[in-house]
């Protein structure tokens, strides 16, 4: 990776650090019920407080209202109500601005940070009011600040320069570590650094990490390259199918958007998942398979059931049908044993894997079969093959069964590994000086 990391930052006693970091955690009732994030930023932070710095932490929380500007942004589900006539925005606004701030706030993140790291982290109440002045002012060598949720200002997302001036403030250093808004262009992830206002940019170990092999199995893959996509639509993920196939090898794809593709080799889908309009982009990826000599594996059997499961976890009936053969009033919901064992098998012979998306309605034990058996099949290569998962519901799914440690890289960004995958260059890691710049 040719981006400067704090690795190669000298003499960093007494220096003022700005840190991004991603504390988006989730949280209930005012308690984190998951500190992977706070966890995959302890060893910068360590290393920056170990070497003397005084350390600024910032983040984003969630998606508050900007409730501290007069520019209110309602989210999609809010304009939904409003559109429906349930609510109104003014209502919607009086409600922000007397819940965000509690619900939102990075303060029990704060307390964690400091028990994490030995009672040398304190919290600023705001992001570039008076208490975080005076905190940032305050600290010695060796200490941190965690400042309040950057999203209660407008101007972060709008990357006003105003604000990231203050928000530099004292800082002579930005350090990137927030690798899953990496692919966001706002003020704290970019703009601080492009508009000149720091110039000695560098990331973290986490984003180096990321880059490392994320990036690395990308350019330079060891061969055979499987990449595995599933998940909803093909919509979303169109220029990463795209990207991918020139890259990998063998191209599998599963999940909802595997039906697009069956019914662009003319195959009755039923009343599975079609996304009608790319049918004719489907068609012209195969033909690029085809004519690159690359291999586009498509499920070879299906399992259908009547109706979505409702609840999620609905127990349901199912039954396994030849893709080419789902019946006109049955939907397809997960990949079949068959297609199960051809996937295996790819992946047992490759030496680099990549996955972004589950294989099927995973959330619903009957329906994660397909899911599992990738990930075990992921997990079977652990050591011989690199293993990568894109972040996202895969990560989750790799998560939930227990199959974490037995893969090379599990990335903490969906967002930003997807756009890797799409072969973009992140505008929170473009934004960093070159190694051979300094
Ligand atoms: P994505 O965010 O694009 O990775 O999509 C993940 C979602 O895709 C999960 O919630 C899955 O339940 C859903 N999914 C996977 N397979 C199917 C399918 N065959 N039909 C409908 N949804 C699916």
């Amino acid at each position: 990776m040719n981006k400067m990391s704090v690795k190669d930052l000298k003499d960093l006693k007494g220096k003022n650090v700005l840190v991004r970091c991603d504390f988006n955690v989730p949280m209930k009732d005012g308690v984190i019920t998951d500190e992977n994030r706070i966890q995959g930023a302890l060893p910068t932070i360590k290393y920056l407080l170990d070497a003397g710095a005084r350390v600024t932490l910032c983040s984003h929380m969630g998606k508050p209202h900007s409730i501290f500007s007069a520019e209110v942004k309602l989210n999609k589900k809010d304009l939904k109500k409003v559109d429906a006539g349930e609510t109104t925005k003014e209502v919607i606004i009086e409600k922000a601005k007397k819940d965000e701030p509690k619900k939102l706030t990075l303060a029990p993140v704060a307390k964690r940070l400091n028990e994490l790291l030995g009672g040398k982290v304190v919290f600023a109440t705001d992001v570039i009011g008076k208490d975080a002045k005076a905190k940032r002012d305050a600290l010695k060598n060796g200490e941190a600040v965690l400042l309040e949720n950057l999203r209660f200002h407008w101007e972060e997302e709008k990357k006003d320069e105003g604000f990231c001036k203050e928000l530099a403030y004292n800082a002579e250093i930005y350090v990137n570590d927030a690798f899953g808004t990496a692919h966001r262009s706002h003020a704290s992830t970019a703009a601080i650094v492009e508009y000149g206002i720091i110039k000695t940019a560098v990331c973290g170990f986490l984003i180096e990490k990321e880059l490392e092999v994320m990036a690395d199995t990308l350019e330079n893959p060891k061969r055979p390259f499987v990449a595995i996509l599933g998940g909803a639509k093909v919509a979303d993920k169109l220029n990463v199918i795209s990207n991918l196939l020139e890259k990998c090898d063998t191209l599998i794809i599963g999940g909802g958007m595997a039906y697009t593709f069956l019914k662009a080799k003319g195959y009755e889908v039923g009343t599975s998942l079609l996304d009608e309009e790319k049918i004719g982009y489907c068609k012209e990826m195969m033909v690029k398979a085809e004519k690159s000599g690359k291999e586009l594996l498509l499920p070879i059997d299906t399992v259908v059931t009547d109706h979505f499961p409702e609840p999620i976890d609905e127990k349901i009936v199912v039954k396994t049908v030849p893709s080419n053969k789902i019946p006109a009033d049955k939907m397809g919901m997960d990949i079949g044993e068959k297609t199960r064992k051809l996937y295996a098998d790819k992946v047992a012979s490759a030496k680099s894997v990549i996955w972004n998306g589950p294989m099927g309605v995973f959330e619903n034990p009957t329906l994660a079969k397909g899911t599992i058996a990738v990930a075990q099949a992921l997990a079977d290569v652990y050591g011989k093959c690199t293993t990568i998962i894109g972040g996202g519901d895969s990560a989750a799914a790799v998560q939930q069964l227990g199959f974490a440690d037995k893969v090379t890289h599990i990335s903490t960004g969906g967002g930003a590994s997807l756009e890797l995958f799409e072969g973009k260059v992140l505008p929170g890691i473009a934004c960093l000086n070159d190694k051979r710049s300094v």
